[in-house]
Formats: C-alpha cells, structure tokens, sequence
C-alpha cells in the first residue's frame, strides 16, 4: 500500500539518499536503505552528484578489511559507530551516516587519505551484524580491531603495534606512518 506512506516519512528518505550520494555511496545502499524505487533514486542520483552511478558489484569479500592499512581505518570508524549505536537513539542508516561523517573529520585533522568508503563502511557494518566480522581488543595497546570473530583475543596484536615490515616507510602524503619509536621495538618483539 504505497499511498499509506507519509510525506514526512518520504521527505526523511529523501534526505537520506541524498546525504548518502554526497558521501559518495553506491546506488545499491540507496536501494537497500530506502523505500524509493529504483527510477526515483537513478534520478535523485543524477541530480546530486551531477552523473550516473558507477556500475558493478558491491565488495562482497572481508579481506579488504583485513589488509594493514584499511584495517586501521575501518577499526577507527566501527568504535565511533559501536560508541554512536551505544548512546544514541539513530536509526541504523543514520547511525552510519553519522559515524562515517565523524571518521572523514578525524582522518581530515590526522591529514589522512580517508580509505574507507562509506559504501565499504555501510558493508562493514553489515558483515559485523552477520558475525562475518568483530572488534577484537588488542593485547598490547587494548585498542578494538577489526578482525574475524574467531581471533583469540588473549594473542591478538593489532596492526599499530605490530606493522608489516615496510610499513610507514613509504612517503606518500595521507598515508599511515607508524611512530619512529614503535617500530623498531615492534619489529624487534622488544615487550
Ligand atoms: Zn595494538
């Protein structure tokens, strides 16, 4: 019964979308967080971002996440969403759109490239409600991780504290760089 649906509820839906197409999200988390059909969102899409949507399947996989760097951004955007989901009262869309707008800040006074889409982010957070993936505290640091929900958390050491040998040596701009003094102890296993 489309007519029972309110203007207002319509209205919220469309400011949603549009929020979501301005942090640059694909057209299938429109359709999946939305009622508006599909010709309703193209047009919507077209409109705001001033171009088609890009075609092609959604990242399906978690090992993207698992990878050095994208781990770390998308472990700094799940404990802003866990801490978000904790104390408000947002819907789980709103949710992510806050938390993603409140990594993009962080990474943006921390001078990084922001990895992390919020397609990706949306994703992620869909593979942590399907127990595809979890925070993990990190037994150095006792920072929350993204990891497999099977980690032993008592081993668990995260990429911070324990970076892939080249890490933080290259100089691209925006990119992690570990600390001069926890590298070297860390590669060494001085603990
Ligand atoms: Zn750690």
């Amino acid at each position: 019964m489309a007519r029972t649906k309110s203007i207002l509820t319509e209205a919220r839906q469309i400011e949603r979308a549009v929020t979501l197409i301005h942090l640059g999200a694909r057209l299938q988390v429109l359709e999946s967080e939305t009622d508006l059909s599909y010709e309703r969102l193209l047009r919507l899409y077209k409109e705001v971002a001033g171009r088609s949507p890009s075609k092609g399947q959604l990242p399906f996989s978690t090992d993207w996440f698992m990878t050095w760097q994208p781990n770390i951004h998308a472990s700094l955007f799940l404990n802003i969403h866990e801490y978000l989901n904790k104390v408000s009262e947002l819907d789980e869309i709103d949710t992510v759109i806050k938390a993603y707008q409140l990594y993009l800040e962080q990474t943006r006074t921390q001078a990084l490239e922001p990895l992390l889409s919020v397609t990706r982010a949306w994703r992620l957070v869909k593979f942590v409600d399907n127990g595809m993936l979890t925070l993990t505290k990190c037994s150095c640091c006792g920072g929350h991780f993204v990891t497999h929900p099977h980690e032993i958390a008592k081993h668990y050491v995260c990429g911070m504290c324990n970076p892939p040998a080249r890490a933080g040596k290259g100089r691209a701009s925006g990119s992690l760089r570990i600390p001069a003094a926890a590298a070297p102890a860390a590669a060494a296993g001085a603990h």
